[in-house]
């Protein structure tokens, strides 16, 4: 697959719910850093998983992460919970690891 492809998925979205995000300046809990351990995944998506609570704009953020197949911890969900909710993604974090399909 060519990584054009990884786009093809991608509609052009509305995105005007962005602007109420709690998770503002807090991208390094929602995107992971390279080579990241399990361990330290978990305590990271814990962290993101707590923001997201009381986020006014979770439903909007996680059905928009869906449909575009987005990577990182969006809407409260994970790549992996994202995966196993049918919203397929090439490559995501945790899926292989426990070889869930
Ligand atoms: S639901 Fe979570 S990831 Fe989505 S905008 Fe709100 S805080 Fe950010």
């Amino acid at each position: 697959m060519a990584i054009g492809d990884l786009f093809a998925f991608r509609e052009w979205d509305d995105t005007s719910w962005s602007g109420l995000a709690e998770c503002k300046g807090l991208a390094a809990i929602f995107f992971p850093p390279a080579a990241e351990r399990p361990q330290a995944r978990e305590r990271r998506e814990a962290q993101a998983r707590e923001v997201c609570q009381s986020c006014e704009v979770l439903i909007d953020c996680r059905d928009f992460a869906r449909r575009n197949r987005e990577y990182g911890f969006w809407g409260g969900e994970s790549e992996e919970e994202r995966h196993a909710a049918g919203y397929r993604l090439i490559a995501p974090i945790g899926v292989r690891a426990r070889n869930i399909s």
